[in-house]
């Protein structure tokens, strides 16, 4: 079976024959190509055509795909132990490694995805504090639980509205909406609802709303915010955790987080979720307190040695890791840029290590309205020429594109190449 016979027979089972709806292409007006095998930062699809990965599963395969040490060590786990659901020593070596290598994290709990990790976080939180409420910002993506499905309309930026069909409004009620970058408005929210906030959840480097920074001065007011009003501060370092830096975003601000939460990188590739933080919060997670929180799965012996491996092997090369793919990134950047000059197509880069979103519109992308002006035209037929030239490029304009620390120079000329020719066509 090719590509269209598999993902035609996929979509009489799945649900639009998908097991994730941004796998679908949905709004791109094509199907997505079914994935056979990948090594390295190539991916084959069941048509046999050939891809550079720019995706890398959305971020986990930082060591490029099947790299071979962590396909032995998963090798020599699943001979082993494939589930216990009891204690095991690589939960204790995948805890100690996070505790050990995290400046904010005393104390970690494995799950089993980042959703898992954001929503038992705000859980905690809650628990903690003993109060209800939390702050979102607007375009932060933090998984699919019901209290973070909200969506800010235009002019409504205090009050809770579901933004997704069956979630009630009682869930969303207590989810107060944020303006990224905006310490004013945050500010405001405080003032009003400051004594009943449990805690403010940020991406401190979005990924979902294309990759937008937060700024250094926004960061310390949200510290200094919550330390006023006895809110806890929680980074989501889902994708930016080990990515943005080897400490993550974490180690990017003069700014230390109450909780943090991981999943991607951290189980190399295998379903995986964490979070961690101050010893005295994560004290209150059942059996020791009273916020209940427990996973069948959850510090599976295989998972944990895909993720030790991956964990073991960036800190071992963080000093030649890190700085490759941060070199390569700022080569594509200044490509994009300079190509974009040349042909008269306003775009801008934003751009954190290996994270990165090409946004066809110009000038900065700093606020979650910058990304909304980008010309969603222009994106679609870039998109459809970079996968058609052999690229694997994430399908949204509100989606990163990962750099592994197998890309070399040469598929960073080769994807300026094609970039190259998408623009002559746009002329
Ligand atoms: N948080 C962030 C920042 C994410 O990017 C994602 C997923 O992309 C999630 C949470 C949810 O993670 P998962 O898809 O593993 O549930």
């Amino acid at each position: 079976m090719n590509n269209q016979k598999i993902f035609e027979e996929s979509k009489k089972y799945m649900p639009g024959g998908v097991n994730s709806p941004v796998r679908s292409y949905n709004g791109m007006d094509i199907d997505p190509p079914v994935i056979k095998s990948g090594r390295g930062v190539e991916i084959v699809d069941e048509d046999l055509k050939k891809y550079t990965d720019f995706v890398l599963a959305w971020g986990p395969m930082i060591l490029g795909h099947s790299d071979y040490d962590v396909v032995e060590a998963i090798k020599t786990a699943s001979e082993e132990s494939i589930a216990f659901g009891a204690p095991t020593k690589r939960e204790l070596e995948m805890s100690k490694f996070l505790c050990d290598n995290l400046d904010a994290v005393e104390m970690v709990r494995m799950v089993n995805s980042g959703t898992e990790a954001t929503m038992s976080a705000i859980k905690l939180a809650r628990g903690y504090t003993k109060r209800d409420k939390i702050v979102k910002f607007a375009g932060c993506y933090h998984g699919h639980f019901d209290g973070f499905l909200v969506e800010a309309g235009s002019g409504v930026l205090t009050e809770g509205i579901p933004g997704c069909l069956g979630v009630p409004e009682g869930s969303v009620s207590n989810t107060l909406i944020g303006r990224y970058n905006d310490l004013n408005q945050v500010t405001e929210l405080f003032r009003k609802y400051g004594d009943e906030i449990a805690c403010v959840i940020i991406e401190p480097v979005a990924g979902n709303m294309g990759v937008i920074k937060a700024e250094d001065n926004f960061m310390e007011g949200l510290r200094d915010l919550c330390d006023k009003y006895g809110s806890l501060l929680i980074f989501d370092e889902v994708m930016s955790g080990f990515r943005a830096a080897f400490k993550g975003a974490e180690s990017l601000f003069k700014v230390t987080p109450d909780l943090i939460t991981y999943a991607k990188i951290i189980g190399g590739g295998l379903p995986c979720g964490a979070y961690g933080g101050k010893r005295e919060i994560m004290e209150c997670l059942s059996p020791l307190g009273g916020v209940y929180q427990a996973g069948t799965m959850s510090g599976n012996p295989i998972v944990m040695a895909a993720g030790i491996e991956t964990l073991e092997k960036l800190k071992a090369n963080k000093d030649t890791i890190y700085p490759k793919i941060e070199k390569l990134s700022k080569m594509l950047k200044d490509g994009v840029l300079e190509l974009g000059k040349k042909y008269n197509v306003p775009l801008s880069v934003n751009r954190v290590c290996g994270m990165m979103t090409i946004f066809f519109v110009g000038g900065e992308v700093k606020f979650y309205e910058d990304v909304k002006k980008a010309d969603e035209g222009r994106f679609k037929r870039y998109f459809k020429h970079m996968l058609n030239a052999g690229f694997n490029i994430p399908p949204s304009q509100y989606e990163a594109l990962f750099l592994s620390s197998c890309h070399e120079e040469k598929h960073i000329e080769e994807f300026l190449k094609a970039f190259e020719e998408f623009l002559k066509k746009e002329n």
